[in-house]
């Protein structure tokens, strides 16, 4: 986040002075308690200032990048993922590219008929399968997907961050939300590379991080 010139200064004074009350800084910067709250509070909500009652305000020491790590930490994947698009493992590779342009999607998740997750398809399992002379209409896509227990997952309660490694480590675009059912692993829902790259535009836009 971007600080004011006064909020520079406030931390300077409890930096040198700290702790120290709100009254105390107030004095310092030659203004009243009153103006000085909504300053004090932001400083404090973002992490830079720690408030003890009757002790008064102290430095706590993290440094701007520390700050935004143990933000984005806080990011959980069931506050940001999206819709997934599943296709039956009988399905032909003709569907699966249609259901693509349809659904404005780069992966497309596979699953049986208790709706669990068995397959992968991305764009190029898909140019792949399509490359031969083959009538595509033909080719059920569980020839071609990429199959359980090959696949890579995330939980709803996992972070962003963890998702966003696996998606690096794995060189992959998406990973399916899951949860275990009875039968398996049932799909609910998918986070991207797009899902990644709207947080960061998010962070960005929030000053308040
Ligand atoms: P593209 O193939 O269009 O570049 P990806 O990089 O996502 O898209 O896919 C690369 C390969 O990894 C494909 O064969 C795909 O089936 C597979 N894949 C995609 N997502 C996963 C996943 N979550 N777990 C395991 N394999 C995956």
């Amino acid at each position: 986040m971007e600080l004011s010139d006064r909020q520079e200064k406030i931390i300077d004074i409890v930096k040198n002075d700290g702790p120290i009350t709100g009254e105390k800084i107030a004095a310092q910067l030659e203004l009243t308690r009153a103006t000085l709250r909504p300053d004090l509070a932001i400083l404090t909500m973002a992490g830079f200032l720690d408030a003890r009652p009757r002790v008064g305000y102290f430095f706590t020491g993290k440094t701007g990048t520390e700050l935004l790590t143990e933000q984005l930490q806080k990011f959980k994947i069931k506050d940001y993922y999206a819709v997934p698009i599943v296709m039956k493992e009988e399905a032909s590779v003709y569907d699966a590219i249609s259901t693509m342009f349809l659904e404005d999607v780069g992966t497309l998740f596979v699953v049986d008929e208790h709706a669990c997750l068995t397959g992968v398809l991305s764009r190029k399992d898909l140019l792949r399968a399509s490359m031969g002379n083959q009538d595509l209409t033909d080719i059920p896509v569980h020839i071609i997907m990429t199959r359980m227990p090959n696949i890579t997952v995330c939980k709803r309660e996992e972070s962003l961050m963890s998702a966003a490694k696996k998606l690096i480590d794995k060189q992959i675009d998406g990973l399916p939300v899951v949860k275990e059912a009875d039968h398996g692993l049932e799909i609910v829902g998918r986070i991207t590379k797009t899902t990644m790259t709207r947080v960061l535009v998010e962070l960005a836009m929030n000053e308040q991080v």
